[in-house]
């Protein structure tokens, strides 16, 4: 019997069902649960909000599935030294692209204007075309690439920047160092879904907004560490950036004295972007299992290097 440690124990009544039910239809003979011995225990769940927090006495685990897809709260466990899995699933990448669609859609149509009016007003004008509209994605990974598609698929045009060169579909694409100010330079709106780690950290500063096109619109789904919050209040001053949408912060839940609550320009979501979703990622774990199994290799391998 394979045995998995479930170390979740806020998150496992959501997923002890379909996990159980996933397992199951997997034929891999896998027994799951929140206990279990440390040597008898072959592949562990685990998030931040998990209780594992040694995993050295886990000596025969052969990978630790995450249930998040950032893992910067994880990869500075030393005592982790097993494979680390990110959580790659369809419903969390669902929610990404819906919730990208939603708020890129809501400032190409400028719709603002009519469900914040107050007064009878015809305010007639044309709205835009969305191919007159570029969008630019910072990172291209799982949720970058989808979220790029199904903008292009709207007939927006998609630029998108990430470390290795990508090559999607119907989206302009740069990569390495030198391709970020290409995509900065040409976007309207500009969406982050990088993840949070040494390189990426303040990839919007002050130089990186005086390079963006005045007016700008930033959307942030990725995580907080990736822009400077001071140079961004500062870019909102000028008009430089428009307006930000910001789903993550350095600190969460934001604190109440921070200057984004009461801005006029900031719109704050609270890291309710994209959730890992119990059931698809029940047969993202089950399938997990499956590969490392039958030596196949780990969908969402995190690259501890590279921190992602
Ligand atoms: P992923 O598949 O690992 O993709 C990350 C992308 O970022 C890749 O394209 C990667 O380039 C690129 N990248 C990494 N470091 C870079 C650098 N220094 N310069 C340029 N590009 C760099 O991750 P994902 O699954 O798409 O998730 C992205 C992030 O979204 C997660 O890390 C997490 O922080 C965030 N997230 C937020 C929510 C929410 O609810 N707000 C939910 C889920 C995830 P390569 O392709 O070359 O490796």
């Amino acid at each position: 019997m394979i045995q998995l440690l479930f170390g979740d124990r806020k998150a496992w009544p959501d997923y002890e069902a379909p996990l159980t039910r996933a397992l199951s239809a997997s034929g891999l003979g896998v027994a799951v649960g929140t206990e279990a011995a440390p040597e008898t225990v072959d592949y562990i769940v685990t998030s931040p909000d998990g209780w594992i927090t040694d995993f050295a006495p886990y000596c025969r685990a052969k990978a630790v599935f995450n249930l998040w897809a950032g893992v910067e709260e994880i990869t500075g466990n030393s005592t982790l030294t097993q494979p680390l899995v990110r959580m790659v699933e369809p419903g969390l990448r669902e929610g990404m692209v819906e919730w990208v669609t939603g708020h890129v859609l809501r400032h190409h149509l400028g719709l603002d204007r009519y469900i914040k009016r107050t007064v009878p007003h015809w305010d007639y004008a044309a709205p835009p075309l969305a191919r007159n509209r570029t969008v630019g994605i910072l990172g291209l990974g799982e949720l970058g690439a989808a979220s790029a598609q199904a903008l292009a698929g709207l007939g927006f045009h998609v630029i998108g920047w990430s470390r290795t060169k990508k090559d999607i579909s119907g989206v302009e694409t740069h990569g390495g160092p030198t391709g970020l100010d290409a995509v900065l330079g040409a976007s309207d709106i500009v969406v982050l879904l990088l993840p949070a780690t040494p390189s990426t950290e303040n990839t919007l500063d002050a130089p990186a907004f005086s390079r963006m096109r005045k007016g700008v619109v930033v959307l942030n789904p990725g995580r907080g560490t990736l822009i400077d919050d001071d140079a961004l209040l500062g870019a909102l001053e000028t008009g430089q950036v428009a307006h930000a949408t910001l789903d993550v912060f350095r600190e969460e839940p934001l604190p109440p004295a921070h200057p984004f609550w009461a801005h006029p320009h900031v719109t704050i979501t609270p890291h309710v972007a994209s959730a890992t979703r119990p059931g698809t990622a029940s047969e993202a774990i089950a399938e997990n299992i499956r590969r490392g199994e039958s030596g196949q290799a780990f969908l969402g391998l995190v690259d501890r290097g590279a921190g992602y």
